[in-house]
């Protein structure tokens, strides 16, 4: 006997929704998810009419489900945002130069213009070169740095209002883990904002952060989206592999566990006599820094000279710390990827069979 949607629409459940345990059929989930989003949206005001809005896309099923959702709730509710896809190319080739082949049919799909910015073009260096360099232990370092500034510097280029990214609940709970490990209060402070905002820089937001990544999953895969799935050859990134698998483990007994952690992380106020991060110009690249010389120069700096050890690793991390309040890691990008390197992130999980099933 098929089981019916929970909606009382009438129609036969195709699915168990992972955040709320319904069975529904495919429509009355895509309206769910959909006016969920559209919720986050309006609840934290993350546009006014009229704003140019890049979408940071990278090809992968949180950023392709993401220029979809913004141009179906822009038709749908009118808000009259004019949208442009905006894509890094770190030079990762057999990952990247396929993925980004994806977001050229997305442009076509949705009809939404589409600019890419390499790392070539703006440091002198593509990710194979650096790893070839660097070797694979920091890879996501310089990626993750180098491709915060080139979100920006390509907003900036195209003079957008605001940046959107496809960062998901489970993403977001992964970093305030991570930075509760690593002890890194600045970072803890601000990783739940739904909209990272500093003076002079170009409004970031999040419209997925309270969607669980199974649900993304789910709806591309009935919406029946043009997505790519391939895992970054460079991956993984031991330290949030590791906060990630705790996560679904914890996500396994408890639904609630992702937006709980989310939910502890918003509510985790710093003590006082915590130094937070004060935003200033890098005096080398004129991009948004908490240090004089930003993380990107310091990097590129060492990639140049040959070190490209320059301004990563644990020594240099000691060595401040010892030098400093020990609650004061401000400014810090040494230790593996955060926040910033996840809109390129395809991280892949193969999570339809068990939502599939009652
Ligand atoms: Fe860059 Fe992500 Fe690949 Fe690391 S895993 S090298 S951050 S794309
Ligand atoms: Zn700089």
């Amino acid at each position: 006997m098929p089981v019916k949607c929970n909606t009382k629409c009438g129609r036969n459940a195709v699915l168990k929704r992972p955040k709320t345990g319904d069975a529904l059929c495919k429509e009355c989930f895509f309206w769910a998810f959909e006016q969920e989003v559209h919720q986050t949206i309006t609840t934290a005001n993350l546009f006014n009419p009229g704003d140019y809005v890049a979408i940071a896309a990278s090809g992968g099923k949180d950023s392709t489900v993401l220029a979809y959702i913004m141009k179906l709730l822009n038709d749908r509710y009118n808000y009259g945002l004019k949208l442009v896809l905006l894509s890094v190319d770190e030079g990762i080739t057999g990952y990247r130069d396929d993925s980004l082949e994806t977001v050229k049919r997305n442009e076509q799909q949705y009809g939404i213009p589409l600019k890419i910015l390499s790392y070539e073009e703006l440091y002198g260096w593509t990710m194979d070169r650096i790893v070839e360099q660097a070797g694979r232990k920091n890879n996501c370092t310089f990626c993750g740095v180098f491709r915060r500034q080139a979100l920006d510097r390509g907003a900036t280029l195209l003079k957008v209002d605001k940046i959107v990214t496809g960062h998901n609940a489970d993403d977001i709970a992964e970093t305030v883990l991570m930075n509760i490990l690593r002890g890194d209060i600045a970072r803890l402070q601000r990783c739940t904002a739904i909209v990272t905002d500093s003076e002079g820089s170009i409004p970031r937001s999040k419209p997925f952060k309270y969607t669980y990544e199974k649900e993304i999953v789910m709806y591309a895969y009935f919406k029946k989206l043009d997505y790519f799935s391939t895992e970054c050859i460079y991956s993984p990134n031991a330290y949030r592999g590791h906060a990630r698998a705790f996560l679904k483990d914890l996500e396994k007994i408890r639904a609630t566990a992702i937006i709980d952690v989310i939910h502890s992380g918003e509510c985790l106020s710093v003590r006082d006599g915590v130094k937070l991060p004060t935003r200033t110009l890098c005096t080398r690249c004129g991009h948004i820094s908490s240090q004089p010389v930003c993380k990107a120069c310091v990097l590129l700096e060492g990639l140049n000279k040959g070190k490209p050890r320059l301004g990563i690793g644990k020594s240099s991390k000691v060595r401040e710390r010892l030098g400093s309040n020990m609650s004061d890691l401000s400014g810090h990008d040494s230790l593996g990827s955060n926040m910033s390197d996840l809109s390129g992130h395809d991280s892949k999980t193969s999570v339809l069979t068990s939502m599939l099933e009652f």
